[in-house]
């Protein structure tokens, strides 16, 4: 038998349950978990706020662990072989078909509507699905990733989930050589974006968001200047630090990651002419927003993009540039603290409360 946090509903507390040890299925493989992570994402799973999500669950999508056995011999994409003793993470989506309009004539894969994702929508009760867990059953099909030599647990999980997502974001943006980003939030979906609006070629990179330790992190992680919106209240006192900081136009980048509704009306406004607005940061339902069209969006030529989820090539191209730019991105510096499997439910207060920047989970007895 082996141990889980389950999540039995929202606003229950986090229970530790005892589960059979998975065997794998052929094609799948099992792995002895090593760190998992505490997001935003397990926080409105706690608050029931995602819809459709089978309770009771083992949180925890994005997660890093040892191969314990494998249903056959397997193979990363380079044909390496993943055998037992492996330090992995895996792409914690499955199920996407690539059968339907949303996969073959749209090609929106994170749209499909039969795409499912581990600790998110998953069922305790289908198996060790989540990595708030000893165990993690990998079904069929789950695309492993091999830590990259040099590349400890500890480095891949100071990115976590917020690693591929901010590099999705980043993508859609657009972001060209010499452009001024600016991201709203700095949790970790920010702080990454503000991570690849560099790699990509940005000349500056500010960042608004809260607490200070957050912005701090910002800062070490080559943010130009950063805004605590705690200590400024008044949207329109901050569109100008944008402006003012932009030579009064506006930044060509803005990427929303802050989850409050209202952040999206006052991006538009730090948006310059002709610039690109993404959101990334809206991930559940947190209300509706007055926006005037004329100013925000077709006076302005402004392009505005959502960005949902991210794609296997998000955490394959995340990682590999996570191995290659580590020591100039400290991402394992992002993980405030480390928690006990049996300690899951003081991660989530602490990470709801946002004094850590990340809570990872290290789920070894
Ligand atoms: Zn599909
Ligand atoms: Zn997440």
């Amino acid at each position: 038998m082996v141990s889980a946090a389950v999540m039995p509903r929202p606003g229950a507390a986090v229970e530790l349950r005892r589960f059979p040890a998975p065997r794998p299925a052929p094609g799948g493989a099992v792995l002895e978990t090593v760190m998992s992570e505490v997001c935003g994402t397990d926080v409105h799973l706690h608050h029931g706020r995602l819809a459709g999500v089978p309770y009771p669950i083992i949180p925890g999508h994005v997660s890093c662990g040892r191969i314990l056995e494998t249903g056959g011999p397997l193979a990363d994409l380079d044909g390496r072989p993943l055998e037992p003793g492996r330090l992995v993470t895996f792409f914690d989506v499955f199920g996407t078909c690539g059968a339907c309009w949303h996969c073959l004539v749209a090609k929106a894969a994170t749209r499909c509507p039969h795409r499912r994702v581990y600790g998110i929508t998953t069922g305790a009760d289908e198996g060790l699905l989540g990595g708030w867990a000893e165990r993690i059953e990998l079904r069929p099909g789950v695309r492993m990733l091999p830590l990259p030599d040099g590349l400890e647990p500890e480095d891949f999980m100071g990115g976590g989930c917020g690693l591929p997502t901010g590099l999705h974001a980043i993508e859609r943006a657009g972001v060209a050589l010499g452009d001024t980003v600016v991201v709203q939030g700095s949790g970790p979906v920010g702080l990454n974006a503000a991570v690849f609006a560099q790699l990509s070629g940005a000349l500056r990179v500010l960042v608004l968001g809260a607490p200070a330790a957050r912005l701090e992190a910002a800062r070490r992680l080559g943010a130009e200047d950063v805004l605590d919106v705690e200590a400024e209240p008044d949207p329109a006192a901050r569109a100008r630090w944008v402006r003012e900081r932009t030579s009064g136009r506006g930044a060509d980048v803005v990427v929303e990651a802050s989850g409050v509704a209202a952040a999206v009306r006052e991006g538009l406004e730090m948006v310059r002419d002709g610039g690109r607005y993404v959101v990334v940061g809206q991930y559940t339902d947190a209300g509706e927003v007055l926006l005037n069209p004329h100013v925000h969006v077709n006076r302005r030529h402004a392009a505005v993009l959502g960005c949902w989820g991210f794609e296997y090539t998000h955490l394959h191209r995340g990682l590999a540039l996570m191995a290659r730019h580590r020591d100039r991105f400290r991402w394992r510096e992002l993980i405030s603290r480390e928690y006990r499997l049996a300690d899951a439910g003081r991660a989530l207060a602490d990470m709801a409360a946002r004094t850590v920047i990340k809570a990872a989970i290290r789920p070894a007895p």
